[in-house]
């Protein structure tokens, strides 16, 4: 499967490995990677492997995509060590744009969890 790749995305680096992430999983469409800057004692970040900047971006022909992120999040959560729902849980964040506070412009989900407190609300 191609995918776009864009030479100045930091995000396309880690899935091509021209920069090392420490993965978490992979696909032939997506990739997921430890945060290099946690804010949860589980925080890690699933990306496509196509370059999409933002959710501003998607259209009906990624919705198998986007759905299949956020079926991976919850397997992916309780494999990273987050305790089982009710009691255990995670919380999934997709910044979009400045005012989204998005920093890399390559769409990815956080994917956040562990014991509290470790966030806001
Ligand atoms: P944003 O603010 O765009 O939603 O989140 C970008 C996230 O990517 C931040 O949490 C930041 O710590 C993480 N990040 C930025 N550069 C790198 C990197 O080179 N490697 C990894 N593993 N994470 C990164
Ligand atoms: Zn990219």
């Amino acid at each position: 499967m191609s995918h776009t790749h864009d030479a100045d995305c930091i995000f396309c680096k880690i899935v091509a490995g021209q920069i090392p992430s420490r993965k978490v999983y992979e696909d032939e469409e997506l990739y997921a990677f430890h945060d290099i800057a946690p804010w949860a004692p589980v925080h890690f970040l699933i990306v496509p492997k196509t370059h999409i900047a933002s959710m501003a971006q998607l259209g009906s022909e990624h919705e198998r995509l986007m759905g299949r992120i956020m079926l991976l999040a919850p397997r992916l959560a309780l494999e990273q060590g987050c305790k089982p729902y009710p009691e255990g849980g995670f919380r999934v964040v997709v910044n979009t744009g400045a005012e989204g506070g998005q920093e890399v412009p390559h769409l990815h989900v956080h994917v956040m969890g562990g014991p509290r407190p470790w966030a806001r609300g």
